[in-house]
This record gives structure tokens, C-alpha cells and sequence, in this order.
């Protein structure tokens, strides 16, 4: 086979793949999917499992095994051909996946094959029935043909409206400068920021400083300025990005674009038999009701109240002064600096990426009863990539992975676990998973090691969580194995939980030495770090919380125009907030995530996650943390089953009751408060 994307004997050939290989493997696998569905169809006659829902399973695992490497190459080996290629199959695999999305020969077969076979068919083989079937009644398969139209058309309209909101956002971000000729109002500012500013200026003929909207900038403006003016400024600036308020009023106003998105998200979601988004949305998630949301989040927002206030209460203090919106950031971190002086200069020396990744393989072949071996030579992308061997406590292995942890030209920024290989069993044939752990961590330097931040080192844990999920499961039915057909708000269980272990004292010891003496980390060094984790943590709660109440209200609502978005979120920080906010904050309007992206309604996801993962964390912190008796037992409960439990009958599972908000509430040093009668 001269096509190695086509060649899915072993692992990839990442040597032999170049970009002129990829549009014809894609392009042939999907003109092959599209008969064989027919065939299949045609074939399962009456449908059963074995002749329905498995060729089906085989055609996509083929379908992602081709497509792994190069959606991989295409982050972390990017060239200008390989883009282009990736860029071209995009399209095709989208029309091909909204095609079988909406495919009603198969939402019927699927259908009547659960009606026949459900009661003869294992829990997890009715889950992924039940899930499919769900997918395409949201896609609006069972639809009458005229609101089945309206419905496709809503989508389409949403899909632009999304866009525009976006490009109201990024011109409003772009279209503000400020040029600054006396150095005096940069006072504070850290060096970089000063000479990415100065060089701002330079490349439109100025002399002096340009400062902008870019995050890193505005955040540093904010944090570090000693110029209150300029913080006042700037910030006006930010809040009242594509608004009708604000330097640019109007211009890239986003309040019609939300209303009318509001309005057609109600309508959908009316034509599919829900009373509004919020419902519809809930749908696919693990949280039960709209309800059942907002006394999640209004339950976490009374009992860390107390705690913000006296956070706040602090910063006032040592400011010396009433604080203004504008002042809030920038005398948290003199009070920061004041109280933990932790610098990660301080603390790299301490986590040299090999004794990290040792320590942190130590950690969990305890906690799951595996082992992580060097995997032998196999073909990779880069000479710093390394690959292993997961094996379970007898020798068998159970699956692989790439590690390739530094930053490099042509890799893209950021850290995330990829796919390479899903596990599957077809008949006799067993494929076992593989993954991808990427990070950008700065990169050995002549002699010196790859040296960590503390940052670095928790970052590394939330992505090797994913890659445990991806790696441990026992389910071979792809849809459901690993991460696949986990609820969205239950799939950062496995990675938030594992952060946990960064933080704790017995296996930060295991993780860090200094790379030249060998010495161990100061426990005062320690100390501080630990106690830095939850600075104003309750001030962050409540900031999370007021987002995603506001976001599961507004669309849990009638629509509103653009007036009636912003007294939402006005009601919403009168119940919530601590932190004083202008009349002119328009925040919702640069709302990317349930506007632009596809957090809609479900916002609260990175809140329910933290609970499940802190609560799933409690019962190591009550068994001893490197118990292998808790993590044999989350490894079976959480981590095996993947997708083909509900997430609620696994956390019970492990558990043995519903999630706590406790947990969380003292992993964050939030005090419990009193909770008042209902
Ligand atoms: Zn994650």
C-alpha cells in the first residue's frame, strides 16, 4: 500500500505521511464509508448489533485512525502543504459527518434495533443506541419535513450570527490604541510588555508606546499599572468592547447579533419539544434539569460569599483606599506578591522535566496498579518525542503513548491529549489505544534540562487525567471507549481530579529535586506554594459562578433584546457578586463562549466538573492520597468505563453517593458557611 494514511496495520508512519497523501486517503475513505452505509443498511435486515452498529463503528474507527496523524502533524509539524491539506479535508469530513448526523434510514434502523434487540443488549450496547438516537432527534432527523427545513435553516443562521459575533469583537478589540509618549504612565508594566509596546509604536511611526486590547497587554495594564488613570481607561475600554457604550459606542455593537441569537436558539429548541435552550442544551449533559443548575451554582455562590467579602475586605486594606473596578486587580497582585512571594524563577530549578515526568509515572502506576515502560524504537515527528508502554500489573499492555513536552517553531501553542488510536475490538481483531501528550514547556537548553514551572507541572497532570481516561478503558465499542460518548460536563473529571495530586505535599516530593544539587524542595519553599494555590479563591468562585448563571438563566428564559440581556446579568451580579461594576460594564457582549463558541448553557460545565473531580479527590484525601485500594476503584469505576455508563451511575459508583460541593469548597480553603434556610 503506498498510501501510509491507508496502512493501519500498526502505528503511524509518521515518516513516510506527507501532506500529498492526505486529501487522497481522505477522500477515498469517505467515497468508501458512503457505499459501505448503504450496504450495511441494506444488509441488516432485521438490524442487530453485529450487522448494524459495529461495520458502522469499524467504518469511523478506520475514518479516525487515518485522520489522527494528520490532524496531530497538522498542530505539532506544521508546514504550509501539510495546512493546505488539512485545510482542503475539512469541508468533505464536515459535509460527511452532517450527512450521516442526518441520515433517517439509519435513525430508523437504529431506532427499531433498540425497539427489537434493546432488552437482549448489555447496558453500555443500550446507552450508545439510546445516545445515537438522541443525537439525531436533536439534529432534527424526527421532524416533520416543513419544520425540518426551518429547523436547518435556524442552524445555518446561528452558524453565521455566531461568526459575526465574533468579528464584532475582534474589530472592536483592534480598533482601540492608546498612545503613550511619557514613560512615567508606564510605571509597573513588566519589561516585555514595555518593548512589545514601544515595537507597537515603531510599526506605525511613532515614537514611544502603543498599548492595545491583545489580552496579554490589557491584563498587564490591569495587574501591574501603577497609573490609575490608565487602568480606568483601559478598562472602560475592555468592558465595553462591541457595545453600545464605551470608545467605539455602536460600531461593533454585538447587542442585536445576541438577541437575535437568543431568538433562534428559543425557536430550535421549540421545534424540537423543549421549552427553551437551556433545556435542550442539558440534554447531553450529566446535570439532570435547569433547575437542578441554578441551585448547583446559587448553592456554591451563598457558601463562598462570606469568604469573597473578606478576600475583598483584605485587598481594600492593604490598598489604603475604596477600590474602584479598576483598582481591584492591580492591588490583588501587590497584595499577592506581599503575602506568598512565590516566583516560578524560584521554582523551576526544582522540576526538571525528567524527574517530574518519573514521579509523575510513579504516581499513578501506584494509584492504577500499571506500569509505564519505555515503548522502543518506533517513528515519530520530532527527535524529542518519546513513546511508551502502558502495562497493566500482570506484563499485558494496554495501550500507548507519545510524550512530546517542549515548546518548538512550527508546533502549535497551548497543551492538550490527542487521540492517535481509539480501542476497538472487531471480531478477533483487538486494537489497543494510543495517545498524544502535548505540551510547550520551555526546552533543554545545552546542558541544563527542561526546566518546570509549578503551572507547567499541574498543567502536565490535567492532560496526562485525559490521557489515563483514554488509555485505561475496558469498553471496545469505539463510540463509547475512553473519552468517547462522555458527557461534556463530566469528561474534565478524570484531568481536574488528577491536577489535584500536583498540589499535594507527598507527591510534589516525588516529583521535584533540584537538577544540579539533587536537593530536595525547601518545605518554607513548599509552604508558600501550597498556600499560594488559594489566594482569592472565593473572589474566582464567585466570578465563575456569576458567568454561568447568567448564562443557564438567560437561556432558560423567553428571548430578550439586547436591554434585557444586560438586566439579566445585572440581576444576576446583584444576587452573586462582591466586586463593585460600572453601570457601563457590558460584559455580555464579548461573551465569546456562549455566543461565539459552544458553551451555550453550559458555562456551569467547568464548575460541575471541579466539584466532581474535587469530591471523586476527597476520597483519597480520607483513604491516604496514594491508596492503591481508592485508585483501584476509580480506575474501575471512572476510568474503565468510559462512555458506556452514565456519568452519575459511575460517579456513584465510586462514591457511593451523589457529588458534594464540600470537597471543593475546602480544596479551595473556602470556609463553610452557615447555609441559610432555603
Ligand atoms: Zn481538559
Amino acid at each position: 500500500m503506498d498510501n501510509p494514511l491507508l496502512d493501519q496495520a500498526g502505528l503511524p508512519a509518521f515518516s513516510r505521511i506527507r501532506p500529498s497523501h492526505v486529501e487522497p486517503a481522505i477522500r477515498q475513505l469517505l467515497a468508501e464509508n458512503r457505499a459501505r452505509v448503504e450496504d450495511i443498511l441494506a444488509a441488516a435486515e432485521p438490524p442487530r448489533w453485529d450487522n448494524l452498529v459495529m461495520p458502522l463503528e469499524a467504518l469511523d474507527h478506520r475514518l479516525a485512525r487515518a485522520w489522527a496523524p494528520v490532524g496531530h502533524l497538522n498542530a505539532v509539524h506544521n508546514t504550509e502543504a501539510l495546512r493546505k491539506a488539512y485545510n482542503a479535508c475539512l469541508p468533505l469530513l464536515s459535509d460527511y459527518s452532517s450527512e450521516l448526523g442526518q441520515h433517517e434510514g439509519l435513525f430508523r434502523a437504529f431506532e427499531r434495533l433498540l425497539a427489537e434487540q434493546g432488552p437482549h443488549l448489555q447496558p453500555g450496547q443500550r446507552k450508545i443506541l439510546e445516545d445515537a438516537l438522541r443525537e439525531f432527534r436533536l439534529a432534527g432527523v424526527a421532524l416533520a419535513p416543513e419544520p425540518r427545513a426551518r429547523f436547518r435553516a435556524i442552524m445555518q443562521e446561528l452558524s453565521t450570527l455566531g461568526a459575526r459575533f465574533e468579528e464584532n469583537l475582534l474589530d472592536a478589540t483592534q480598533a482601540w490604541r492608546l498612545h503613550v509618549t511619557d514613560e512615567q504612565r508606564l510605571e509597573g508594566l513588566p519589561e516585555g510588555v514595555r518593548e512589545r509596546a514601544a515595537a507597537a509604536a515603531k510599526s506605525r511611526g511613532l515614537d514611544g508606546w502603543t498599548l492595545t486590547l491583545d489580552f496579554p497587554c490589557y491584563h498587564a495594564v490591569m495587574c501591574h499599572a501603577a497609573d490609575r488613570e490608565l487602568r480606568h481607561q483601559m478598562y472602560e475600554a475592555w468592558v465595553t468592547r462591541a457595545s453600545d457604550h464605551g470608545p467605539s459606542a455602536g460600531k461593533f455593537d454585538n447587542g442585536p447579533v445576541m438577541a437575535d441569537i437568543l431568538r433562534l436558539r428559543e425557536e430550535a429548541a421549540r421545534l424540537l419539544g423543549f421549552a427553551n435552550y437551556a433545556e435542550l442544551s442539558l440534554e447531553t449533559k450529566m446535570a439532570a434539569s435547569v433547575d437542578e443548575v441554578r441551585a448547583f451554582l446559587e448553592d456554591l455562590a451563598r457558601r463562598s460569599r462570606g469568604a469573597a467579602e473578606r478576600e475583598l475586605e483584605a485587598v481594600r486594606e492593604f490598598a489604603g483606599q475604596s477600590l474602584a473596578a479598576w483598582d481591584i486587580a492591580y492591588w490583588s497582585e501587590r497584595l499577592r506578591e506581599h503575602e506568598y512571594q512565590v516566583s516560578d524563577e524560584e521554582l523551576r530549578p526544582y522540576f526538571p522535566a525528567g524527574r517530574v515526568m518519573s514521579g509523575l509515572f510513579d504516581t499513578v502506576a501506584r494509584l492504577f496498579g500499571i506500569r509505564i515502560v519505555p515503548g522502543g524504537q518506533v517513528e515519530t515527528w520530532d527527535p524529542q518525542v518519546e513513546f511508551f508502554r502502558i502495562e497493566d500489573g500482570d506484563g499485558r499492555p494496554i495501550g500507548y503513548l507519545y510524550t512530546d513536552l517542549y515548546a518548538r517553531e512550527q508546533k502549535r501553542g497551548g497543551a492538550w491529549m490527542d487521540e492517535c488510536i481509539g480501542r476497538a475490538r472487531f471480531g478477533n481483531e483487538v486494537s489497543l489505544p494510543a495517545a498524544f501528550l502535548v505540551c510547550n514547556f520551555m526546552p533543554p537548553v545545552g546542558e541544563r534540562p527542561g526546566l518546570l514551572s509549578h503551572d507547567d507541572v499541574v498543567t502536565l497532570f490535567h492532560e496526562f487525567g485525559h490521557c489515563l481516561h483514554h488509555l485505561l478503558t475496558k469498553v471496545e465499542w469505539p463510540s463509547a471507549a475512553g473519552i468517547n460518548g462522555v458527557a461534556w460536563d463530566a469528561v474534565e473529571l478524570p484531568s481536574q481530579f488528577l491536577e489535584n495530586f500536583a498540589w499535594h505535599p507527598e507527591v510534589i516530593e516525588r516529583l521535584s529535586a533540584h537538577y544540579e544539587t539533587g536537593a530536595a524542595l525547601p518545605r518554607e519553599l513548599l509552604d508558600r506554594l501550597i498556600a499560594s494555590r488559594n489566594f482569592q479563591s472565593a473572589m474566582q468562585m464567585l466570578r465563575q459562578v456569576e458567568f454561568a448563571l447568567f448564562d443557564i438563566r438567560l437561556h432558560g428564559r423567553e428571548a430578550t433584546d439586547a436591554a434585557g440581556i444586560v438586566e439579566e446579568l445585572d440581576t444576576v451580579r446583584r444576587q452573586v457578586a462582591v466586586v463593585p461594576y460600572p453601570d457601563f460594564n457590558r460584559f455580555a457582549h464579548s461573551f465569546s463562549h456562549i455566543f461565539g463558541g459552544g458553551y451555550a448553557a453550559g458555562y456551569y460545565s467547568y464548575k460541575w466538573a471541579e466539584v466532581l473531580s474535587a469530591d471523586a479527590f476527597g476520597a483519597f484525601e480520607e483513604n491516604g492520597v496514594l491508596d492503591p485500594e481508592t485508585g483501584r476503584r476509580f480506575r474501575e469505576c471512572i476510568l474503565e468505563v468510559g462512555g458506556s455508563v452514565e456519568p452519575m451511575d459511575a460517579f456513584v459508583a465510586f462514591r457511593g453517593r451523589p457529588p458534594e460541593p464540600d470537597a471543593l469548597l475546602r480544596l479551595a480553603g473556602i470556609d463553610r458557611e452557615p447555609a441559610p434556610a432555603a
